[in-house]
C-alpha cells in the first residue's frame, strides 16, 4: 500500500508533477541548504491552492529558502531529547511514560519538524529499547512517535505492539501521527486490525489547519474509531498557517464534531531554520484569549517546550518578568525561565 510514487521528493518532481496538472511551478525561493529534504504525498499537494503564494498548506510543506536564515538562539535538538536518551530509541523524561521512537519516517517532511535533526539519522535499537521498558517498571505508558508509527511497516508495527502488551507494567500504548491528515490511504483495514491489538490504546492526530480536514481525513479517522483508540490532536501555532481565532475555531470545533477532542497547542519551538513561522508569546495569549468564547471541550491547553529538555509547560502559568523573559514553576516546583526570541 506503501507507495513511492505516492510523493514528490525534490523541487524538480514537484515541478513535474504540478506541470502534468497544467500548473506552471516557479522553483525560485525554495532552495534549501540543510540536508532535511522535501517530501510531500500527492494527495497533499492536491490539497494546495497553487494560485496563491501564500497558501498556508503550501508553507506548511514546501521548501522556502528563508529556512537557510539560521539565527542564533535556534537549536539542533530544541526540546532537549538527547539528555533524557538512555538507550538509541527511547526518551524518557517524565517518570510514567516513556516516548519510544523507532523509525526516521514520515509520511511528510513538515517545514518547522521540531525533530528534522533526528529524521536524518537512523539510530535507533529495538531490542534495548524494549529491553529498557521492560527494565523500568515505573513506566506506565508508552508513546509511539519519530518519525511516524503510522508510517512503519504493518510488520515491524505489528512486532512493537506485542513486545509491549507482553510487559505487564505498560497500560496505555499512545501514538502520535501527521499521516490520517496528509496520506489517508495509508489507514488500511488491516492496518486498523493492528491498531486495535495496542488497546487501550491513544491516537495522537497532529493537524494544524481546517482544511486537511477532508473527506479522506474523515474516513481514516473513522475507521481508527473502530479501535476504542482515545482520539485527542496535536496543533502547532504558526505564523501565515493558523495564527487567527477563525481559523482555530473552524479547526478546533471541526475536530470535536469527528470525534477527536484537541489536546495541545504548542508554541513553536526553538528549532533551526524557522523563524519564518514564529508569533510572539503575547500574539500566542491574545489569540488564545480570543478563543474563549466557544465551548471549553473545544480548546486544547496552549503549552510551550521549554529548551533543554525540561517538558511542557502551560503558556499562562508564565510570568512576564523582563523584556521578552518569561518565568514560571514547573510541576516538580522548579523555576524555569523562557526567553521569547520574537
Ligand atoms: S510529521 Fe511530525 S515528526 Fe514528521 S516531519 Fe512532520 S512534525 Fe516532524
Amino acid at each position: 500500500m506503501l507507495s513511492k510514487s505516492d510523493f514528490v521528493f525534490s523541487t524538480s518532481e514537484l515541478k513535474t508533477y504540478l506541470g502534468q496538472k497544467g500548473i506552471n511551478m516557479n522553483k525560485a525561493g525554495m532552495d534549501v541548504k540543510h540536508p532535511f529534504f522535501m517530501m510531500v504525498p500527492k494527495y497533499y499537494l492536491d490539497l494546495i491552492d497553487w494560485n496563491d503564494n501564500n497558501d498556508p498548506l503550501r508553507k506548511m510543506v514546501i521548501t522556502s529558502s528563508l529556512e537557510n536564515d539560521i539565527k542564533k538562539y535556534e537549536l539542533t535538538d530544541p526540546i532537549g531529547d538527547r539528555p533524557h536518551t538512555p538507550v538509541p530509541g527511547i526518551v524518557h523524561r517524565y517518570q510514567d511514560r516513556c516516548l519510544l521512537m523507532l523509525s526516521n519516517v514520515c509520511a511528510v517532511h513538515c517545514r518547522f519538524c521540531f525533530r528534522k535533526n533526528l529524521l536524518n539519522s537512523n539510530t535507533y535499537d529495538f531490542k534495548k529499547s524494549i529491553e529498557y521498558i521492560k527494565k523500568h517498571k515505573e513506566i506506565w505508558e508508552v508513546i509511539l512517535s519519530g518519525g511516524d508509527p503510522f508510517m512503519m511497516e504493518d510488520i515491524f508495527l505489528q512486532k512493537i505492539i506485542t513486545a509491549l502488551k507482553q510487559i505487564k507494567h505498560i497500560k496505555m500504548i499512545r501514538f502520535h501521527t501527521r499521516t490520517p491528515a496528509v496520506y489517508p490511504k495509508r489507514i488500511t483495514d488491516d492496518f486498523v486490525k493492528i491498531i486495535s491489538q495496542a488497546k487501550p490504546s491513544i491516537i495522537v492526530f497532529h493537524i494544524n489547519h481546517p482544511r486537511e480536514i477532508t473527506p479522506e481525513f474523515i474516513q481514516s479517522v473513522a475507521k481508527l474509531k473502530k479501535t476504542s483508540s482515545i482520539l485527542l490532536s496535536q496543533t502547532v501555532l504558526l505564523k501565515g498557517v493558523n495564527d487567527n481565532t477563525q481559523t482555530l475555531t473552524r479547526l478546533f470545533k471541526s475536530l470535536v464534531e469527528i470525534g477527536i477532542k484537541p489536546y495541545y497547542l504548542h508554541h513553536l519551538d526553538y528549532t533551526v531554520g524557522t523563524d519564518y513561522f514564529r508569533i510572539s508569546v503575547e500574539e500566542g495569549k491574545k489569540i488564545y484569549r480570543e478563543l474563549s468564547s466557544i465551548s471549553g471541550h473545544c480548546i486544547p491547553e496552549y503549552v510551550i517546550d521549554i529548551p533543554g529538555g525540561l517538558g511542557k509547560i502551560p503558556v499562562f502559568w508564565f510570568n512576564h518578568v523582563g523584556k521578552n523573559k518569561y518565568q514560571a514553576t514547573d510541576f516538580a516546583g522548579k523555576k524555569v525561565v523562557y526567553s521569547d526570541p520574537s
